[in-house]
């Protein structure tokens, strides 16, 4: 046999064309995605020690670091190296011993079990876990806050507008640490986080990208396709948030706009000020394990940031423009997959860059000219 490739597996997601001794011919599995995308995620039982190859067809599948590989079912992750990709495509595992099964991602994934792994180590009285609502196949979709909803400091934090964009969800978690364990440095601050925005899609293993007829991202229209968005504007209505920060990843790979963390423009100019303003000091607290440099921001109108890219639907920042009359501050951040240049990210770094908004914000906020202070 060889190898046996199974994507029963959460998260799981691939399309196989082609199994031998010792190669694989496979594809991301697209599903109602309207383009091609990147995300896939399998496991792999070896029957025999040797080289061992894994071509993709139809389109960029690998990252900068190459693929995320666990040896312990999903519970940890490590890059399994350029080196082991060297030709476009295809990474290459050397199998040791017989028997041995590996998980294979395109990046490093972050579900509901390690949100449960964070949501257990932390204080119970520093933050609470509730239920936004559930998905649209009954699954429950997490919310968490820290401190009163009174506090003039009100923030809501998202990620997984899309789906596979894991790395965004552990700054999410970062920032929470940040403010949970400082709360000295927080005072009168009240945060609504929602880790997993398109949370059958995350579990599911879906893109969540471009899904057809539109995404979580696009969603934010009069009547919302999914039960997510039309529980967060709700909550934007009633908790009348200063500052709404969303986390995302970008594409794949690619200098600059995928391999820097940046923020995406406002198409208002009056807006971008604003967004300019958070990521100077997002720069100023930047650690050097997760720096960010506000040159590396795009703005609007530059590359994929133009009115073309919202044609499917309206993002959260448009929505709230639209209807928010105290005129909260609404950030979009992208924070790629694997490296910051040359930089190779790990959880530990994406957590450090969220823990380096959650200082921003507070410094943000305390601005005499911080908007929506009411
Ligand atoms: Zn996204």
């Amino acid at each position: 046999m060889g190898m046996v490739i199974d994507a029963k597996i959460p998260g799981g997601n691939v399309i196989v064309h082609l199994v031998t001794e010792n190669e694989a011919v496979l594809e991301p599995d697209l599903r109602d995605t309207a383009e091609k995308w990147f995300y896939w995620k399998f496991k792999v039982g070896f029957d025999k020690p040797g080289m061992y190859s894994f071509r993709f067809v139809n389109g960029a599948a690998i990252g900068t670091r190459g693929p995320a590989v666990s040896a312990d079912n999903g519970l940890s992750w490590e890059w399994l190296g350029r080196e082991a990709s060297q030709q476009e495509e295809t990474f290459s595992f050397e199998c040791a011993e017989a028997g041995l099964e590996r998980w294979f991602c395109v990046c490093i994934p972050y579900m509901q079990p390690e949100w449960e792994r964070f949501i257990a180590v932390m204080p119970t009285d520093s933050i609470t876990v509730s239920t936004l609502c559930h998905s649209r196949k009954g699954r429950a979709v997490e919310c968490l806050t820290i401190g009163s909803p009174n506090a003039s400091k009100r923030i809501l934090v998202t990620s997984r507008h899309h789906a596979q964009e894991s790395m965004a969800t552990f700054s999410l978690e970062g920032f929470i640490r940040e403010i949970a364990e400082h709360p000295e440095s927080h005072a009168d601050t009240f945060v609504f986080a929602v880790p997993f925005v398109d949370k059958d899609g995350v579990e599911n293993g879906d893109q969540g990208k471009r899904r057809m007829p539109h995404d979580h991202g696009r969603d934010y229209v009069d009547e919302p396709l999914y039960t997510e968005t039309r529980a967060i504007k709700e909550k934007i209505m009633e908790h009348r948030f200063n500052l709404a920060i969303d986390m995302h990843c970008p594409w794949l790979r690619g200098y600059p706009y995928n391999e820097t963390m940046y923020f995406v423009g406002p198409s208002d100019p009056g807006e971008s000020e604003i967004t300019e303003r958070f990521s100077r000091l997002l720069e100023e607290e930047s650690t050097p394990d997760a720096p960010h440099f506000a040159a590396d921001d795009l703005p609007y109108g530059v590359a994929w940031n133009t009115a073309s890219n919202y044609s499917e639907g309206r993002p959260q920042g448009a929505w709230m423009r639209e209807h928010c009359d105290w005129h909260p501050a609404r950030i979009g951040a992208e924070i790629p997959f694997a490296n910051f240049r040359d930089l190779t990210i790990m959880p530990e770094n994406a957590m450090n860059l969220g823990r380096a908004f959650a200082r921003a914000a507070a410094r943000f906020l305390a601005l005499p000219i911080a908007p929506g202070r009411q």
